[in-house]
């Protein structure tokens, strides 16, 4: 490798050769310059609000931890303190820039989750994310069939909804509420939203957690929806067994992409293409 290939936003990258993902093969040095072509897209996403990561320090053979407090605060990353349910204050952070998003892959985050508000307006959250967990036995085809049913409804009650792959098993419909809502009522619009899909399609769907109940039926996951919790940011790796990304697609692209199917190579491409996002923050 060339000399200053390493550095990236001026950050020096250490071992750009580790392996992180076997089979394709991608490396420590393919994945930060992946985030930094596709942060023009992805820092609306993330930034300033609060993250989560998961770190993966070995590479493939080792293990992947998930992190939500800093150890070293880099350019780029703000910290924030809140109090948590003992009444102590913990610290959580945010990133601010492209920069910091790049720190943060230097020190082996590869993988990014959000909350659903920004810090500017903690209590007041504005994205909205269902996730649609189905029970083992049911494949694909039922999951982009609840994928579509719960667009109707979001359609029957004007919300305009968004359609991203997970990167793992399934899909992300995800609604960016302009209403302004604490956590409560937004926890609640939630919930009712998933109790609607259950109400109108009982052997298809369930709003409850609970696995027993889940037989047969798709879990219409509402309950990230909630203050602390966290989905994966749109156009985030996923450290699963391969490299894919949890990509935003257009509505009409759901029968056809798999939810793993989009890896770094395909998002670089697609990111030139129409945004099927574009108009999320207008
Ligand atoms: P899939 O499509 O494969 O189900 P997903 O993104 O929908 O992927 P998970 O990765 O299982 O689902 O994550 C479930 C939820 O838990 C998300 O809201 C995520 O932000 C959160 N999460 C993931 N890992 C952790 C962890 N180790 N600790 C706490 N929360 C986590
Ligand atoms: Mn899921």
């Amino acid at each position: 490798m060339k000399r200053n290939e390493n550095i990236v936003m001026g950050i020096k990258i250490s071992n750009p050769d580790k392996v992180i993902f076997k089979n394709p093969q991608v490396t420590k040095i393919d994945i930060v310059k992946y985030y930094e072509k596709v942060a023009p897209f992805m820092l609306p996403f993330i930034k300033n609000r609060i993250v989560s990561v998961i770190r993966k320090p070995d590479g493939y053979k080792g293990d992947k931890f998930f992190k939500k407090h800093l150890e070293t605060k880099n350019k780029g990353i703000g910290l924030i303190y809140l109090d948590n349910d003992k009444g102590n204050k913990e610290d959580y952070y945010y990133i601010k820039t492209v920069k910091g998003l790049i720190s943060e892959v230097q020190m082996n985050s590869y993988e990014f989750h959000i909350w659903g508000s920004t810090i500017k307006n903690l209590e007041t959250p504005d994205v909205m994310v269902f996730d649609l967990d189905p029970d083992e036995k049911l494949n694909i085809n039922a999951v982009r069939m609840g994928v579509k049913d719960l667009k109707k409804i979001l359609d029957m009650l004007n919300l305009k909804s968004y359609l991203k792959t997970s990167g793992g098993k399934g899909y992300h419909v995800v609604v960016k509420i302009k209403e302004k809502m604490n956590w409560e009522e937004f926890r609640k619009t939630a919930k009712n939203i998933a109790l609607l899909m259950e109400a109108k399609w009982p052997n298809k769907y369930t709003s409850n957690i609970r696995l027993k109940n889940r037989k047969n039926k798709i879990f219409i996951d509402w309950v990230r929806n909630t203050r602390s919790s966290t989905s994966v940011a749109p156009y985030s790796i996923r450290l699963r067994d391969k490299c894919s990304v949890s990509m935003p697609i257009k509505w009409s692209e759901l029968d056809k992409v798999e939810p793993n199917e989009v890896t770094i190579e395909d998002a670089l491409k697609r990111i030139k293409r129409k945004n099927p996002w574009e108009d999320f923050f207008k």
